[in-house]
């Protein structure tokens, strides 16, 4: 089977990855070079469905289960992190670490000393936090580039412009928030991020912050890089980030701890995560073209399971078409 992936994101490119797998010969089809478009490039890489099921629905938890074994089979060893997340707050903001605990699973309540001893960064500054054992995070940018030269080494082709889709079994269209405005529902959730570096703090662990307006998220990349996290704005502007967005998520990173206000700031970005109104994704079918599309805050969670589906949909009709003839 022959099939044209358009976009290389990280629905693309899992997509493609669970393709090869069962031995289609895959095309992908990227408008740029490189991700800088693409909101993949600019994710967290939190692989934490348990913390987002503060927020989301009981799917979101159930399909992103697997998503750390999945990126372990597909990448390099060591590119996944099983060390979990640490849910704190501020004193102040006690009431929100209670809420957010009333909406989800998979934690328990940890005291200042084991706070401290998982993080010794930390020690001292929380009086308690929630910890998420079982969650995991791993570096898109890493596993966007693994992913791809592991496809490249088995013969996938990478092309930028347009491409004649009729000579292929099949197209899936991967493209993200490029088809905002052509697809009924699809919205853009803008994430304005940024990243910090210093030695002066040392992680493990994504450690998310709570505030009533303005969490915050940092997730460590090794060599003193902090990834630090990010707006949840209702636009489709990809933009630069916003002297306010990038004055709050400072203050927070401040808050979470000062010698974070030492750190360089060695980049800022922002990607357009594609939704729908429910917030998940959607795998549709017309005729020879599967939409994959609405990642929204959970490419990297979701997406393993997604490309697993697509793979069993598309390879699916082809045995039926086989069968037929
Ligand atoms: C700040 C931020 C933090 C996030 N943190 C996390 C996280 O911690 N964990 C998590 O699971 N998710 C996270 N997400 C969400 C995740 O990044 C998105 O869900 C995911 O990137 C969506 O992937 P995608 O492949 O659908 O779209 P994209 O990554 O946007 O990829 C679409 C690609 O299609 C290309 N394209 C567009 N039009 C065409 C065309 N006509 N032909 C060819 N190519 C085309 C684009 O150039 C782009 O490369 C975060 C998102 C943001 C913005």
């Amino acid at each position: 089977m022959h099939v044209l992936i358009k976009g290389a994101g990280v629905a693309g490119l899992t997509a493609a990855h669970a393709l090869v797998g069962r031995g289609a010969a895959v095309m992908v089809a990227e408008r740029t070079h490189g991700f800088a478009n693409a909101a993949s490039w600019y994710a967290g890489g939190m692989l934490a469905p348990w913390c987002e099921r503060e927020s989301a629905e009981e799917t979101v938890l159930i399909r992103g289960t697997a998503a750390a074994g999945w990126w372990e089979a597909a990448l390099p060893a060591g590119s996944v992190h099983r060390n979990g997340t640490l849910v704190v707050a501020p004193p102040r903001d006690a009431t929100e670490l209670r809420r957010f605990a009333s909406r989800t699973s998979g934690y328990r309540w940890i005291g200042a000393e084991e706070i401290g001893a998982l993080e010794p960064a930390l020690a001292g500054r929380f009086r308690e936090a929630l910890f998420f054992p079982e969650e995991a995070h791993l570096d898109p940018r890493l596993a966007l580039s693994a992913l791809r030269q592991g496809l490249e080494a088995q013969g996938t082709v990478f092309r930028g412009g347009a491409i004649e889709e009729g000579r292929f079994d099949l197209t899936v269209d991967c493209t993200g928030a490029a088809r905002i405005g052509e697809i009924k529902g699809l919205r853009g959730v803008r994430g304005e991020m940024l990243y910090l570096q210093t030695y002066e703090v040392s992680l493990s662990r994504p450690v998310r912050l709570l505030h009533p307006r303005i969490p915050l998220y940092i997730v460590p990349r090794g060599g003193g890089l902090f990834m630090c996290g990010a707006t949840m704005i209702e636009s489709d502007d990809a933009g630069p980030i916003t002297a306010r967005s990038l004055m709050e998520l400072l203050n927070a990173a401040y808050t979470l701890h000062p010698a974070l206000a030492e750190a360089r700031l060695i980049e800022t970005g922002t990607g357009v995560r594609p939704a729908f109104a429910d917030n998940l994704p959607r795998v549709t079918r017309q005729d020879n073209t599967i939409t994959v599309n609405g990642l929204y805050r959970h490419g990297f969670l979701l997406s393993p399971a997604i490309a697993e589906e697509l793979a069993a949909l598309a390879l699916g009709a082809e045995l039926k078409r086989g069968n037929a003839r």
